[in-house]
């Protein structure tokens, strides 16, 4: 998706929205479909593994959401998620993911497979609406999903906010048994008195300090800080965006627990995640 980044949303009437493309100067997708997109079953969902340093074992999905666009092919979700989040269409979007990734949960418990944790991303957004933790629970319920299976993905940047809504959905989801995990790790806001007063299960490392293990200083420092920090706070540490092979060993070396990226499992169909389950382990390079 790398070109994609040049493209810029831009607003056109009430319900219209277009990406613009400053090079092209062309207007290159219409948005204003998006508001179907969930009716004509055009929105889908991947599951990314997130292994066990040590076992190798699958221990978690994370649920990525694609735009199978008619015209478009599939679109990534930084190029609508954010209009989604505009429109205020995250809202029956998010709830849809949910309820995706709960029935898809059920459904593999039912197929005998081991449970195994479900990460669904969350924007402030949706933790803005005040039925958030109701709809959640309304779900869990629906699909007979134990609440301590589903993780919630949230960003640092939502400690920007200090709204009550959102703490108040946040703490309706742990007293729940819902698990908190905060995306992007080290990336976003810097107090970390928020991983206190949220009660977090998880941090996820991002990306960009994994890319830079095991040789550059900065990135490995940074690492090793959050395995540490993660340790002593007792939380869970995943590391994001491993695409090789030294770095799985530079993370089961500091202690990483939890692994995820290309280098392990791309993002796969229902069917692909289904039998990767079956066999239990992502197929190591
Ligand atoms: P994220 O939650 O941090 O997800 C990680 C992104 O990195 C995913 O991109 C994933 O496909 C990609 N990735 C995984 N392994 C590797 C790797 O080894 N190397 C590299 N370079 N990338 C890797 P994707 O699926 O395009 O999603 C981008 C972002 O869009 C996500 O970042 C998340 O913030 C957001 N997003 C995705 N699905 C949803 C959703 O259902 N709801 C909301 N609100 N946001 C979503
Ligand atoms: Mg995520
Ligand atoms: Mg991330
Ligand atoms: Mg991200």
């Amino acid at each position: 998706y790398a070109d994609m980044a040049m493209y810029e949303v831009k607003r056109k009437g009430k319900n219209s929205y277009y990406i613009y493309d400053e090079e092209k100067g062309a207007n290159l997708f219409l948005l204003n479909d998006l508001h179907n997109a969930i009716k004509k079953e055009e929105l889908t969902v991947y599951y990314q593994p997130v292994i066990d340093v040590q076992t190798k074992d699958i221990v978690a999905m994370e649920t990525l959401i694609r735009w199978q666009h008619p015209i478009y092919g599939i679109v990534p979700p930084n190029q609508f998620i954010p209009l989604a989040e505009e429109t205020g269409l995250i809202v029956p979007i998010g709830e849809w993911i949910v309820k995706k990734a709960c029935r898809q949960h059920e459904q593999w418990r039912k197929n005998g497979l081991k449970p195994i944790r479900i990460a669904v991303n969350v924007s402030v957004k949706e933790l803005q609406d005040r039925h958030f933790a109701k709809r959640i629970e309304a779900i869990l319920t629906e699909t007979n999903t134990l609440p301590e299976w589903l993780e919630l993905e949230i960003t640092e940047s939502i400690m920007v906010y200090n709204e009550a809504t959102i703490s108040d959905n946040l703490r309706r989801m742990k007293e729940l048994g819902v698990r908190i995990s905060i995306d992007d790790f080290g990336t976003g806001y810097s107090s970390l008195a928020y991983l206190k007063r949220l009660d977090v299960d998880t941090v996820k490392i991002d990306q960009s300090f994994i890319s830079d293990c095991p040789h550059s200083y900065y990135g490995s420092v940074i690492t090793n800080t959050i395995i540490s920090l993660a340790h002593h706070l007792h939380m869970n540490v995943i590391a994001e965006g491993v695409e090789q092979f030294e770095q799985l060993l530079y993370l089961q070396e500091k202690g990483c627990q939890e692994a995820q990226g290309y280098f392990l499992s791309p993002p796969l169909s229902s069917d692909e995640a289904t039998r990767l389950l079956q066999k239990g382990m992502c197929h190591l390079q």
